[in-house]
């Protein structure tokens, strides 16, 4: 027994065994799953292929309702009218993983001390593993005015689907007057792609001639021109360079679409309000938690999935994990801090089965037998 709590307990990862699941549970839910994976982006979709190849075809779900599939780091470049639109965009069928069951159904509740997940459609899936990946959540509505004034034109956002080609048209359709791009109050995914498109519609308007009748500013909520020093250190040339005007602790709070006007607070002087007059308008908008981690018992206490930065496995629930925008991990939020994720999350959950199944093994086989059998 003194061997089986060792194991259960793998000191020099971190990771915890589960010895005992509620297997009750699946008795009642519709559908049952060894892993279970909510949200197919990035992270879900690598897992769903991962996850597939370590337990076995049929054994793992992904839980996803779009029926399409956005590869988002090519928007900036849609934004900058580089790509269309539609090269971001796979049939969702098309990328899951053959052998893997897609669920088309959105997660309503997670309720990890039953290991069921409840979809809006009334669905009730059980599971063994649950891995969550669902992405971070926008909060065009943060700011008043939005997202009502993406009706009008002069304005985009890279960071929809909905909103990508409205950049590119304001862009395209540039006279002359301010061009203003912005960063939020709040953690972002990708927090360089705010950056990219200030520097991709420098580009364009040099290229068509209209640079000079174009004021370029980037007003950022943060203290910094970027998170990392060495790279800010170069930023701060290239923006001099190519007379880009950085206004630091500027929170956009208000957009007036009908008059073309930005509002912006300085965050060190709250209260104190600028008005900007704009001929295009990016905008990034604030962004926090997914609600329905933040809405169950897997959430710090922000929201974000609370998770072992050294294994991803969760901290108070040994059979969840997760990867991604949603989590608390403390990486950047990219798709290439996903690509790195997915490899040590893989890990832990190889391990974890090996243990479990020795457990499993050690526990249905005499003792007598164990050092012949095992030689340990
Ligand atoms: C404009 C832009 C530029 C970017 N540029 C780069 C870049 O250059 N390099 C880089 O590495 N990264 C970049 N990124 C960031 C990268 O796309 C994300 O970090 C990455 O997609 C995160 O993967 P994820 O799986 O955590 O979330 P996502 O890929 O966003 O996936 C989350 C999934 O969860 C699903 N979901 C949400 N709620 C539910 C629910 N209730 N039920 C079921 N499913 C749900 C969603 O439909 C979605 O499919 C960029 C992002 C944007 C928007």
């Amino acid at each position: 027994m003194a061997a089986l709590r060792r194991l259960q307990k793998c000191q020099s990862s971190g990771i915890t065994v589960i010895s005992h699941l509620h297997t009750s549970s699946h008795v009642s839910a519709n559908m049952h799953y060894k892993m279970l994976v909510l949200g197919g982006g990035s992270g879900g979709i690598a897992m769903g292929a991962r996850m597939k190849r370590l337990m076995g075809a049929g054994n793992v779900a992904v839980v996803e309702p779009s029926e399409t599939h956005y590869y988002q780091p090519i928007w900036t470049l849609v934004g900058a009218g580089a790509k269309k639109a539609t090269s971001s965009a796979r049939p969702t069928a098309s990328v899951m993983p053959s052998g893997v069951k897609w669920v088309k159904s959105k997660v309503q509740e997670i309720n990890p001390d039953t290991n069921t997940v409840r979809t809006d459609d009334g669905k009730e899936i059980s599971y063994e593993y649950l891995i969550v990946a669902l992405g971070i959540q926008l909060h065009f509505e943060k700011i008043k005015g939005l997202p009502e004034a993406f009706e009008h034109p002069k304005i985009g956002s890279n960071y929809s689907i909905q909103t990508v080609d409205k950049t590119w048209k304001a862009l395209k359709d540039f006279k002359e007057g301010n061009a203003v791009f912005t960063f939020p109050n709040t953690p972002v995914k990708c927090a360089g792609a705010p950056q990219k498109i200030m520097y991709l519609s420098d580009a364009y308007l040099r290229k068509t001639g209209k640079r000079n009748k174009a004021k370029i500013m980037y007003n950022t909520s943060l203290p910094v021109l970027f998170g990392i020093k060495k790279y800010a250190d170069s930023l701060w040339e290239i923006v001099k360079q190519r007379d880009l005007q950085i206004n630091l602790r500027q929170n956009l709070i208000e957009v007036r679409a009908d008059k073309q006007e930005a509002v912006f607070e300085n965050l060190d002087k709250p209260g104190e309000t600028t008005v900007v007059e704009y001929e295009m308008l990016h905008v990034t908008p604030p962004m926090g938690p997914n609600p329905i981690v933040k809405n169950s018992p897997l959430g710090d206490e922000v929201g974000w999935l609370d998770l072992n930065k050294d294994n991803l496995q969760h901290k108070k629930y040994p059979n969840v994990f997760g990867i991604g925008d949603c989590t608390n991990l403390p990486t950047a939020k990219t798709g290439a801090a996903v690509a790195a994720q997915s490899a040590v999350l893989s890990r832990t959950i190889s391990r974890i089965l090996k243990i479990r199944n020795l457990i499993k093994f050690m526990m249905a086989t005499p003792l007598a037998h164990w050092s012949q059998a095992t030689n340990l």
